[in-house]
């Protein structure tokens, strides 16, 4: 099985070594600077091969070339479909979709209603958030207008699952910034904007 997380992606296939160890890789690259096509085909992954494309929500800017996973369930926001069949989750309640032992897709809404964020277990032990616009960046930990500002349908849910994130995982993959290690001091921050003691 494989799965491709778009925006900030990875791919990987969860019944071998090799291909979890792309997953590994893959979080090193910006992905947004490489044609789709040709990092698939880097790793020897058609589009045929991908069983899951999750897309954290549906802005314009986190959808593009969906249609080329016709073989795939898809997952964008809350809604989930599988060509021609469409699914409902209960992530409104709260409940996340579990992918396999290694992902699940936990709801974060916030930047828009309907948000999720990926939790991938990679070998090396770490837990990592692929974020979409819950976190635009790094940068806006320190300067909260920078995701206030990038739209956010509700900041206060988003206040909330920005720290709910941090304090699950070792290493954030924004929706539009490198990845970035998780801290102690970063937690901390983001509770206190959480708590509105901050701003
Ligand atoms: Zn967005």
């Amino acid at each position: 099985m494989s799965l491709l997380i778009k925006n900030t992606v990875l791919i990987f296939n969860l019944g071998t070594i090799y291909l979890r160890l792309i997953l590994h890789r893959l979080l090193h690259i910006n992905i947004k600077t490489l044609d789709l096509f040709t990092a698939l085909q880097k790793h020897e992954v058609t589009p045929e091969m991908i069983d899951y494309v999750i897309s954290t929500h549906g802005h314009s800017d986190h959808i593009g070339n969906n249609n080329l996973f016709l073989k795939a369930k898809h997952i964008v926001g809350f809604s989930i479909s599988y060509k021609e069949q469409y699914f409902i989750h209960p992530f409104d309640t709260g409940d996340e979709y579990i992918i396999n032992n290694s992902v699940k897709v936990i709801p974060t809404p916030g930047h828009t209603l309907s948000d999720v964020t990926v939790l991938v277990d990679t070998i090396d032990g770490d837990t990592v958030a692929v974020a979409g616009d819950l976190f635009e960046k790094f940068e806006d930990i320190a300067n909260p207008n920078e995701w206030l500002e990038a739209g956010s349908e509700d900041p206060e849910q988003q206040r909330k699952n920005r720290f709910k994130v941090a304090a699950l995982v070792h290493w954030i993959v924004p929706g539009h910034g490198p990845r970035f290690q998780v801290t102690d001091k970063i937690r901390e921050s983001l509770k206190n904007q959480m708590l509105n003691l901050n701003q």
